[in-house]
């Protein structure tokens, strides 16, 4: 599933078509999503922006599409002259202008009033943004010492988007293996350092996966990577993450694979040793 950065790359995408611009139409494939069919077509787009794994573009009228992508939505822009022919199930299409928005395969798709927002279970129960740019290292270290959270096991509660919004696998795998902690511990085992080694790494990891389009490894490292051949993406991406019995680029350690809750976990047993 794509994670926060990757959704926000795609909000930004739609932010640069949509925002600003009159809805020229507006459709939807869900018979009971038609009736908004009518309200938001010839409506001015005021936003588009991300709320965890979720998009929300917000209208002139107070009225807010909510969709999630899940495992398997995808969007397309293209102009109406290009929209291709697939077997994908076209659920949502917005045509502004040159450009036309298509949401193909999502579920999670409703039409929100602005005063719906706050009641809507999803995105009540969302903790802060990651990429908002509105989180500090220190509030996420709080969130960590609450008693809501510090005894939770950390590799379940990075990916919990009640804890902070926008982290899924692979970036908690990343996130974990940079601030060198074991994916099984728990915030009440932390000391104060690797508290604020955990919040600056959620904070950084995040943002430089949104910035280089989803690799976590530092520029030098992956420098260092291509100029040993390893030139494809996937082969530079990840210090741990789907790198299984490969070795750790920091202690030549095999990197482990475990799985947690049924989804995959990888770290360093040394990097990465259990205090
Ligand atoms: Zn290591």
């Amino acid at each position: 599933m794509p994670e926060g950065p990757e959704i926000k790359r795609i909000a930004d995408s739609l932010d640069a078509v949509l925002t600003g611009n009159y809805i020229d139409e507006i459709k939807f494939s869900f018979p009971h999503l038609k009736r908004y069919e009518t309200l938001l077509s010839s409506r001015k787009v005021t936003s588009v922006a991300t709320r965890g794994k979720a998009i929300l573009t917000a209208f002139d009228n107070g009225w807010n599409l909510f969709t999630h992508n899940q495992l398997y939505g995808r969007w397309l822009i293209t102009t109406p002259e290009e929209i291709p022919i697939t077997n994908r199930k076209l659920r949502v299409s917005l045509k502004a202008g040159n450009h036309i928005a298509l949401l193909y395969s999502a579920s999670t798709i409703e039409v929100l009033h602005d005063t719906d927002l706050q009641n809507n279970c999803f995105l009540s129960s969302l903790g802060p943004e990651v990429l908002s740019g509105e989180i500090s290292a220190g509030t996420i270290v709080k969130r960590l010492q609450s008693k809501k959270f510090r005894n939770r096991r950390i590799s379940n509660l990075l990916i919990d988007q009640k804890f902070v919004a926008g982290i899924g696998t692979y970036l908690c795998a990343e996130i974990l293996f940079f601030a060198r902690l074991h994916p099984g511990t728990k915030p009440s085992k932390c000391n104060n350092h690797q508290l604020w080694s955990l919040a600056s790494q959620i904070l950084k990891l995040t943002r430089r996966s949104y910035v280089t389009g989803g690799i976590t490894n530092p520029p030098y490292l992956v420098k260092r990577l291509q100029k040993k051949g390893k030139t494809l993406r996937e082969e530079h991406r990840f210090s741990v993450y789907r790198r299984a019995s490969e070795r750790c680029y920091v202690c030549s350690s095999r990197i482990y694979r475990s799985n947690v809750g049924g989804r995959p976990m990888f770290h360093c047993p040394c990097c990465q040793a259990q205090g």
